[in-house]
């Protein structure tokens, strides 16, 4: 007989399954708070349930976890973890502490199926959407790294790691649900949470109307479509007006405001002209605008924009009222951009 996987069924579908094998359905409530906030690998482990019923569950599900198999310490704090899949996919995750917060970026898929030019994971195949569970693990495990490392948990979450949030709707939305539950899960502000995205309009949309209000940040890079799409195939099908017209009613339903992510490509989207036409695309709803140091990619013909250009960029976005500012790149030492530890450390698996 096929064990099925615990950790994809509800509360509800356990009560429903442990019923049939015979176990009060109270039960289900302590099983569910072992497996997703204590966060165990085995039933035996589950305290408060008899030995008979834990022998009669491991013969009937099976309770899939994802454990860190590497972790490397920037000079600038930056925590770089791998983490293995339960079926040895590797994924990535990055602890990122600054003075009034520590975010963890966590990964949505093994790899990604757009291939931004940019971008090391778009060099990777996609190989599998990752399983809530999976997204949850990944928080859970720099959660207990944070409090190991810095004495304090994780204050913001985003998906910003290996992946497309939006291609893996289902999965992303069930792990923020998950991760937002005060009763079972990690009890994590829905404001705390920032999901990243190249552009799925479709999706946008869909999210927009979720009963949870999380924030949205939409991956630019370029001020106008000829432009993004040279960078960002994915463009070709979501062009920015379609996008502007999404984040409007995100905006108008959620009342977060949008972040855009601008990379800055040396003599590609940096000039003054460029943060002209940015800065028009910031005046149908609230906007922030993270100006990102590009890190350099093996393979790609990018360099990052010298400081000067990057300020002259900053000073013309401000001067036409846009709220902007420089993200620094964070664990040049480790390599913690997007997709390069899977690259580089581990290979493609
Ligand atoms: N697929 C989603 C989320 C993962 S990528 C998205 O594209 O938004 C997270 C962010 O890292 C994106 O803004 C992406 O464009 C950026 N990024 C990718 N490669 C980078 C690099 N080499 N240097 C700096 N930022 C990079
Ligand atoms: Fe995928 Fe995002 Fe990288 Fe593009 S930037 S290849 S969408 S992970």
């Amino acid at each position: 007989m096929e064990k099925k996987n615990i950790r994809n069924l509800t509360k509800q579908e356990i009560e429903f399954e442990i019923t049939k094998l015979g176990l009060p359905k109270f039960k289900a409530q302590q099983i569910f708070l072992w497996l997703w906030q204590a966060n165990v690998s085995h039933f035996d482990e589950m305290k408060n349930i008899s030995k008979a019923h834990q022998i009669l569950l491991s013969e009937h599900f099976e309770i899939l976890n994802t454990t860190v198999s590497i972790e490397q310490k920037s000079t600038d704090g930056t925590i770089k973890v791998g983490f293995k899949t339960y079926d040895g996919h590797t994924i990535e995750g990055v602890i990122i502490p600054s003075e009034d917060r520590i975010t963890a970026c966590i990964s949505s898929q093994v790899g990604c199926s757009l291939s931004c030019t940019f971008c090391a994971t778009g060099f990777l195949k996609r190989e599998r959407n990752l399983f809530a569970f999976e997204i949850y693990d990944q928080v859970y495990l720099l959660n207990k790294i944070a409090l190991h490392q810095f004495g304090v948990r994780l204050t913001n979450i985003v998906y910003m790691g290996m992946g497309e949030p939006l291609l893996n709707y289902d999965e992303v939305l069930k792990s923020i649900y998950m991760l937002n539950d005060v009763e079972n899960g990690m009890g994590l502000g829905a404001k705390r949470i920032t999901v990243s995205t190249s552009g799925i309009t479709r999706n946008i949309l869909k999210l927009a109307n979720e009963k949870i209000k999380i924030n949205l940040a939409l991956s630019l890079h370029a001020p106008n479509n000829e432009k993004r799409t040279q960078v960002m195939d994915i463009n070709k099908s979501n062009p920015i007006e379609d996008l502007l017209e999404a984040l409007k009613t995100f905006y108008s339903k959620t009342r977060n405001k949008i972040t855009y992510e601008y990379i800055l490509l040396k003599g590609f989207n940096d000039s003054v002209e460029d943060a002209k036409e940015l800065a028009s695309l910031c005046q149908d709803f609230p906007v922030y605008v993270n100006i990102i140091e590009y890190n350099p990619v093996e393979g790609t013909p990018y360099h990052r924009t010298p400081k000067e250009a990057r300020d002259l960029f900053l000073h013309t976005l401000r001067s036409h009222k846009v709220e902007s500012k420089v993200r620094k790149s964070r664990g040049k030492d480790i390599d913690a951009a997007c997709g390069q530890l899977a690259n580089k450390v581990f290979g493609n698996q």
